[in-house]
């Protein structure tokens, strides 16, 4: 299924969306960058069959943390089950995108007008070289779950370096998921 633009959303609407706020269980801890040591964006919401994927990826040195890579401590992707609600977000730092907008699952071989922001499920559509992550529990080789692409709107995008692509992962026996982009 193609992600198209599906408008505007409320920051904690519990739909497929990029930005807002995160929802997440009880005991949630935002997650800090592991390079610079701030807090990170939060990047996505998929509620999906295998849970909420929350993504989040540093934003506040852009370029300086290795945000792009699936390891390196400057991006984290959750899977959450039972009970959500909606984040306390931190006070400082670049943690919240521009806009919230949902994201419509869409066939993909029907005609569409609606800009495409991503894809659900299939074969990641690499821009480089496959990069698929192995899950941080197992070491199993990581199942591709959702990309994203940058979007048009400079004020209200996610920053993959100019015109780059999100891949999200999961491990579902692990309840893991994995982030990583391409430029
Ligand atoms: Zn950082
Ligand atoms: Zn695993």
């Amino acid at each position: 299924m193609l992600l198209i633009h599906g408008g505007e959303a409320v920051a904690d609407a519990p739909v497929l969306r990029t930005g807002g706020v995160p929802l997440v269980p009880d005991g949630f801890v935002w997650p800090n960058c592991r390079n610079c040591g701030g807090p990170m964006q939060f990047l996505a919401h998929l509620p999906l069959d295998l849970g909420a994927v929350a993504v989040f990826f540093c934003q506040n040195d852009p370029g300086m943390c290795d945000d792009w890579d699936a390891t390196a401590g400057a991006n984290r992707a959750f899977v959450f089950r039972g009970r959500l609600a909606a984040a306390t977000v931190p006070d400082e730092g670049e943690t919240l995108l521009g806009a919230v907008t949902a994201l419509r699952p869409y066939p993909a071989d029907a005609p569409t007008e609606e800009p495409v922001l991503g894809r659900l499920g299939g074969e990641a559509d690499w821009i480089q070289g496959d990069e698929t992550p192995d899950c941080p529990s197992c070491t199993a080789r990581m199942t591709f779950t959702a990309e994203l692409e940058e979007g048009s709107d400079f004020a209200t995008s996610a920053n993959f370096g100019g015109g780059g692509r999100g891949y999200i992962f999961h491990c579902a026996p692990c309840s893991e998921a994995a982030f990583l982009w391409q430029g």
